[in-house]
């Protein structure tokens, strides 16, 4: 039985709000997290991938926050674990080099991802992932020779020999294709989908985009149930995407941010929100989360 439905009428609704957005794809050159563009293109490609394999929830079961104050400005999540990366690259230029990660140890993936106080929860399996992911690259030789392809479907295919890339839903090929094509380091021909982790979830939940039936709430769901939900959330914000004319990827750019900041978890600020005239969540004072799946390294 499908668990996860599309709601029709609702991500047409969504549609017509994202076009007045006016979204546009992002290039990807902010300093604090991603390489400066005159760095070695295999560095580049080496680190983008290397960092995507290890960028899944950073908070864990018990919902400890990984935040950090770094020269002077707060972070938190991906935004911490990026900046991580990219001091730790311009201190050791070699270290995503696929000798290096294939044979990376458990005090330098410490000292990678972590800062003060900040630890992620789960550090033994991005410390893994990032080892399976250099073996792979060293099989091909290289980054460069590992993503020399001419499609989506081949980049999938390619990237999916990695146990960091195996989520069917390819949440972390998605966002990597994002990042690579954003900036430029990687052309390739074919559709893309929408990376989906719990912020898009949560947004097309509130927002009527999916509807979940069965008994899901209030426990951890199987890897079934959460590929099955995370599926119809990518199928539609694709379809709202697609409706709407805009870059997925662009999208995909806005409700990250948007999920962070204006609909959270628990007190959304529907005040601020661009959907708030078609949301039913905020109609109905009712704010679903999304389902809970925390045991995963997929997104
Ligand atoms: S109106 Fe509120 S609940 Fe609905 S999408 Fe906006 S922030 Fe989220």
């Amino acid at each position: 039985m499908r668990i996860a439905h599309l709601g029709l009428d609702a991500i047409y609704r969504a549609a017509r709000a994202i076009r007045g957005l006016a979204l546009r794809r992002d290039t990807y050159d902010d300093e604090r997290y991603f390489p400066p563009r005159d760095m070695d293109p295999e560095a580049q490609l080496a680190y983008f991938t290397a960092m995507v394999a290890i960028d899944h929830r950073t908070g864990g079961p018990l919902g400890r926050p990984f935040e950090a104050v770094v020269g002077g400005e707060a972070y938190r999540g991906a935004d911490l674990l990026y900046r991580l990366g990219r001091m730790a690259l311009e201190e050791d230029p070699g270290l995503f080099s696929p000798g290096r990660l294939a044979s990376m140890g458990l005090d330098e993936g410490r000292r990678l991802m972590s800062f003060g106080g900040a630890h992620v929860w789960d550090l033994e399996t991005r410390v893994g992932l990032l080892r399976d992911l250099g073996r792979r690259a060293l099989d091909h030789g290289s980054f460069t020779a590992m993503l020399d392809v001419a499609t989506v479907d081949e980049f999938v295919a390619r990237l999916s020999e990695a146990r960091a890339y195996e989520d069917p839903v390819r949440k972390k090929a998605m966002l990597l294709l994002k990042f690579l094509t954003g900036r430029g380091i990687l052309k390739v021909e074919g559709e893309v989908h929408i990376p989906v982790d719990n912020h898009l979830t949560r947004i097309a939940l509130r927002l009527g985009l999916v509807e979940v039936q069965g008994d899901v709430w209030g426990r951890e769901t199987s890897r079934d149930e959460d590929i099955a939900i995370r599926t119809a959330v990518r199928d539609a914000w694709g379809l709202a995407a697609r409706a709407a004319g805009v870059d997925p990827f662009a999208l995909d750019d806005y409700l990250w941010s948007f999920g962070r900041s204006i609909c959270v978890r628990d007190s959304p600020k529907c005040g601020r929100c661009p959907f708030r005239d078609i949301c039913p969540a905020h109609r109905a004072g009712h704010y679903p989360n999304e389902h809970t799946h925390t045991l995963t390294w997929y997104y």
